[in-house]
């Protein structure tokens, strides 16, 4: 019954469930970080306080491309082969569709069956609901849960729509680009700087008669790669063909991603990126704080007034605007 998936265990039980790498706690926390109550909020961020020091241990890996790429098929054969290399493995999708459909692309509960199945993995589908900032909030708590709860290898899925990869980048060490082959050019539908973003392009369904063609692929993007300005990272990003029905090729993506994080531990890459995410993480909340007090009903009627005075052209938007911030902010001190 829905009842007994929303019973509130007390933050101690809570932590030691997820500690004790127990799924079915896990993913009531992740729900209670998914939640917009503010009850469930206060009780995951003493929750996630409590855990800080047990997280932070995974790699985290985006894996995005466009619908029907291959993605729910990739990251089945992907989880089985880390499953067979002793990781755990939790899989978190992030399906910006699902708000605007009310459906979801990756909603389909047959996707990685085989997978969710596996006593090593975990798989949480995407939250609804939420606005795309949501989901990165979410979704990052939802990574350091898996962490404290012993998921070495975090999979974050999102689908190649554009403005949710820019979010998921933010959030991940490894960002891993699905590509199809096609028509030369195809390097197709894939926004020239979501290619940009990546540590690691698969070009998939490299088998039966698309081996060669994906060959083709593989080298093209290879070589639009070579014209790129290097990352901060020092990584110089590779290009695979993967077929996951046939099992091939998706060893060398693990071992892309084992070197990847050895080269940015051994140069402090990593751990200077997740700091700047830390930061960008704080930003993201001050600014919704901000954004929460300017909707204040009383300063919206304010703001209504100000408008008219603008554009009657008596007042101008600096100055209305520091107003505005003046009734949002009553002047309060800094306190040492
Ligand atoms: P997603 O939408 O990106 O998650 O894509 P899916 O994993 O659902 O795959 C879309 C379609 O491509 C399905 O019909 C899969 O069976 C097929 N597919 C996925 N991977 C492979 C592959 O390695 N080889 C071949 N031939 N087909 C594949």
């Amino acid at each position: 019954m829905a009842r007994s998936s929303r019973t509130v265990l007390p933050v101690s039980e809570l932590c030691r469930g997820i500690l004790a790498g127990k799924r079915a706690v896990l993913a009531k926390a992740i729900t209670l970080a998914e939640s917009t109550l503010q009850k469930d909020q206060q009780i995951i961020e003493k929750v996630l306080k409590k855990l800080l020091p047990h997280t932070g241990q995974s790699i985290r890996i985006a894996v995005t491309g466009v619908p029907g790429v291959g993605k729910s098929t990739f990251i089945e054969t992907f989880g089985e082969l880390l499953a067979l290399e002793g990781k755990r493995v939790g899989v978190l999708t992030v399906d910006p569709t699902s708000q605007k459909t009310k459906g979801s692309i990756l909603g389909d509960k047959t996707r990685m069956e085989r997978l969710s199945r596996n006593p090593h993995v975990f798989i949480r589908p995407s939250p609804s609901g939420l606005a795309l900032g949501g989901v990165s909030y979410h979704t990052r708590e939802a990574i350091l849960l898996c962490e404290a709860a012993g998921f070495d290898v975090i999979l974050i899925e999102t689908v190649g729509v554009g403005q949710s990869e820019t979010i998921v980048r933010g959030i991940v060490d490894f960002f891993l680009l699905l590509m199809i082959t096609g028509a030369g050019d195809e390097l197709q539908g894939i926004k020239k700087g979501i290619m940009e973003m990546a540590d690691g392009i698969a070009i998939t369904k490299a088998d039966g008669t698309n081996i060669n063609p994906a060959k083709q692929a593989q080298a093209d993007a290879m070589q639009a790669l070579h014209f790129q300005t290097p990352s901060l990272s020092g990584w110089k990003p590779k290009v695979l063909a993967t077929s996951s029905l046939e099992n091939k090729g998706i060893a060398e993506v693990w071992r892309m991603i084992q070197e990847f994080q050895q080269h940015t531990t051994n140069n402090g890459y990593l751990n200077s990126n997740r700091q700047w995410q830390q930061a960008q993480w704080l930003d993201e909340i001050v600014e919704g704080y901000y954004r929460e007090m300017l909707n204040q009903p009383f300063i919206q009627k304010e703001k209504k007034q100000l408008l008219k005075k603008i554009l009657n052209n008596s007042l101008l938007p600096a100055d209305a605007a520091k107003q505005l911030w003046g009734y949002a902010i009553p002047g309060k001190k800094k306190k040492n």
